[in-house]
């Protein structure tokens, strides 16, 4: 697809003032699979004649991207978010906006660096001290968290009760253990016991 040079150039400025690159977490799902985090860019403005400017060059460039928009309960400017998630969405962004990218330019090559890293290599494996440099240095605020594997569900309770169903209730969304809980009850009953016959003693 053919792009004007000099809207990119245009774009790459816009990014520069209002872009920002990104990495989200997401938390593995089945057990044994780990948290990764995949990068993201996304630019952010109230002006929304702009939107549609910032639309067209993506588009001409074959940028792929979605659009969010926030309202503010106590304002009514409302603003604009596009933002281009994963490395499929976001290699053709990097690679188109860094030649004419300044202030953000580090941070673009940086997050490039990364993927590079990733792409030659699929494996579960944690990521190398560079990658988290990387993770690091574009997370500032971020907390970036050690990759881990979803734990297996525990088969018994922290004092070695089976979590069968006969023995097992659900307590706020989580499994407890009924030789547990009525140990519990049994000692509750047994203090308040020993209260009454110490009044009665007392008296
Ligand atoms: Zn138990």
């Amino acid at each position: 697809m053919f792009s004007d040079v000099a809207d990119l150039a245009w774009l790459a400025g816009f990014i520069d003032g209002e872009g920002s690159f990104h990495f989200r977490r997401s938390a593995g799902r089945r057990i044994g699979s780990k948290n990764y985090y995949y990068p993201a860019i996304r630019i952010c403005n109230t002006d929304v004649p702009t939107l549609a400017t910032v639309q067209r060059i993506a588009d001409a460039a074959g940028l792929g991207y979605n659009v969010y928009w926030r309202h503010p309960k106590n304002s009514n400017l409302s603003s604009w978010d596009m933002e281009a998630r994963g490395t499929k969405r976001l290699l053709p962004w990097l690679t188109t906006m860094i030649p004419y990218l300044h202030t953000k330019r580090s941070q673009a090559e940086d997050v490039l660096r990364f993927l590079t890293l990733r792409s030659e290599d699929h494996s579960q494996r944690d990521y190398s001290s560079t990658e988290y440099e990387i993770l690091h240095r574009i997370s500032k605020r971020g907390l970036i968290k050690p990759r881990q594997g979803v734990p297996a569900p525990a088969t018994a309770c922290k004092h070695g009760h089976p979590f069968t169903d006969e023995n097992t209730y659900t307590w706020h969304g989580k499994r407890s253990c009924r030789t547990c809980r009525s140990a519990a009850n049994q000692r509750v009953a047994a203090r308040r016991k020993e209260e009454r016959r110490l009044l009665r003693s007392s008296t």
